[in-house]
């Protein structure tokens, strides 16, 4: 089955009042929330992996091992600065598409779209932050009373949820081949 199930109800009376985005418009109020939903993904999971940073920046600093700390050691400044540049240019991303969202006029399809491509990077993301920060942790990170592992658990899932990486990577690439390359396009205040 391609594109989303629909359900019909009989013998139900729904008053005008309580009528969502129009009658025959489900599918469109939909598009409306997954958009908006996977804006509040990217934010959200740009923000955990900032936490997770936070607690491995801290703990590679008062952790010793060979007698340094280990935020000495190359190897694991290289993770410190990947999970800086991760999360830097998905904050930033997510912003710019945000304010797209709020600007009137702004083309609800290519919108669609920058809502796919921030869910699918920040999500993304994300899950390779927290896996460097479990990895500074050592054997911490795998423990349950160390939050990293909590974040490793709970960051999983949005790479999932609100249609899944590979959902998203059709989404962006249907707009591409039907659109071309105005996805790309980030107007500016
Ligand atoms: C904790 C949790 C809460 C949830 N809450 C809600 C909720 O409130 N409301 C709601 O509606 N849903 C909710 N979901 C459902 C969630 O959106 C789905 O799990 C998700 O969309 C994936 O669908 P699926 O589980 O049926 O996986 P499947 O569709 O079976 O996918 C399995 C795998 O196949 C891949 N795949 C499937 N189709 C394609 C394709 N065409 N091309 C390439 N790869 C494909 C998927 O990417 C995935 O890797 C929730 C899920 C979880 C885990």
């Amino acid at each position: 089955m391609n594109g989303h199930p629909e359900f019909t109800f009989t013998e139900v009376f729904v008053p005008d009042d309580d009528v969502l985005g129009g009658v025959g418009n489900g599918y469109e109020l939909t598009k409306e929330w997954f958009t908006d939903e996977r804006l509040m993904i990217a934010a959200r999971t740009t923000g955990a992996a900032e936490r997770a940073l936070g607690l491995a920046r801290d703990r590679s600093v008062e952790r010793r091992q060979f007698g340094s700390p280990i935020a000495d050691f190359q190897l694991v400044q290289g993770m410190l600065a990947d999970c800086a540049v991760d999360i830097a240019v998905n904050r930033a991303y997510t912003h710019q598409v945000a304010w797209e969202a709020d600007q009137p006029g702004t083309d609800r399809k290519t919108l669609h779209a920058k809502a796919a491509i921030a869910k699918l990077a920040a999500s993304e993301a994300a899950g390779r932050v927290i896996d460097r920060c479990v990895q500074i942790f050592g054997g911490r990170g795998y423990d349950r009373s160390y939050p990293v592992e909590r974040l490793y658990r709970e960051l999983r899932v949005d790479r999932i949820w609100e249609g899944t990486s590979e959902i998203q990577r059709l989404i962006i690439a249907g707009e591409l081949v039907k659109r071309g390359t105005g996805v790309l396009q980030m107007p500016t205040p």
